[in-house]
């Protein structure tokens, strides 16, 4: 594309043109080059994608074609979207990113709804194990604000990251810790327990594709068959929830019997699987 004046519309198919890969997740292919090139134009012009709807003939000026194209050029690239724009959207919050930490992805919303749909009590106490940027632990608090929600993870970069989204958001009440896991904890009773682990295979060939590349394998990969934190956080979970508390972990979509069965194995009671987006079990729970 040389420096010509373009419409929005012209843009956005110029675009779609230089990313012909297609993103992935654990679950299959997608093609997002569609909604990519409208996110990426969307934030060079400080503007809403419907505007481009609205105004697909209205020209670029010099400055914003310069950006639009090196964004482009990132994606092409295979710089996760998120990483080039520096924030995503996650249930009613828009939340920082960087490259120390997971994406947030859509189907951790359904980990958000089936916390919320539990009706805990007001002044209950709340745990997100590995928060990454604080999505799980800020959509309960924001939805809750009476619960005493409280974030951790094992990577300091992290826990900053997640009180500046706590902050951004004004939600400076949830506390963020640094810890392995259970390490630093000391309060034991909570009603909720949360948790988006790492879970994917070691081997899994879809570390090699698409935007995972770019995020760090600590909040992706568990062990042989995905399951060691998840086996680690039910195994350690029992100590820190009150009685009738519930634990509630989002992992792979082909690993729900085997969470349920080392839910079943640690006592864990009305256990259950919800499926998300996709149709795919992605989340399952149990009670203490
Ligand atoms: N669902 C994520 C993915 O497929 C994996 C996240 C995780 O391991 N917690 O990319």
């Amino acid at each position: 594309m040389d420096n010509l004046s373009f419409t929005i519309a012209q843009a956005l198919s110029w675009a779609r043109e230089q990313f012909s890969f297609h993103s992935v997740s654990d679950d299959g292919l997608y093609d997002s080059a569609a909604i990519d090139s409208k996110v990426l134009l969307a934030t060079c012009l400080h503007c809403e994608v419907i505007y481009l709807h609205t105004w697909p003939e209205k020209l670029l000026d010099k400055m914003q074609m310069k950006i639009f194209q090196e964004f482009v050029m990132q994606r092409s690239l295979g710089h996760p979207v998120a990483h080039i724009i520096g924030y995503r959207d996650f249930w009613s919050l828009r939340l920082k990113v960087s490259p120390a930490t997971l994406i947030p992805r859509p189907e951790t919303e359904l980990l958000v709804e089936i916390a919320l749909q539990l009706n805990l009590a007001e002044h209950s106490k709340v745990l997100d194990l590995g928060t990454g940027t604080g999505a799980i632990a800020l959509a309960l608090a924001t939805e809750n604000p009476q619960w005493m929600v409280t974030g951790l993870d094992k990577n300091t970069e992290a826990v900053a990251l997640a009180q500046d989204n706590a902050s951004m958001h004004k939600l400076e009440r949830v506390k963020f810790i640094q810890s392995d896991w259970f390490s630093a904890v000391t309060q034991q009773q909570f009603d909720l327990i949360v948790t988006n682990p790492p879970y994917i295979e070691n081997n899994n060939r879809y570390l090699n594709q698409g935007d995972v590349r770019f995020e760090p394998s600590s909040a992706l990969i568990s062990g042989m068959d995905g399951l060691d934190d998840i086996r680690l956080i039910i195994s350690q979970s029992k100590y820190y929830l009150a009685d009738n508390g519930w634990l509630v972990i989002e992992h792979g979509y082909q690993q729900s019997e085997q969470v349920s069965d080392v839910l079943k194995a640690h006592g864990f009671n009305k256990i259950r699987s919800e499926t998300d987006l996709n149709g795919l079990p992605r989340v399952t729970l149990g009670s203490n």
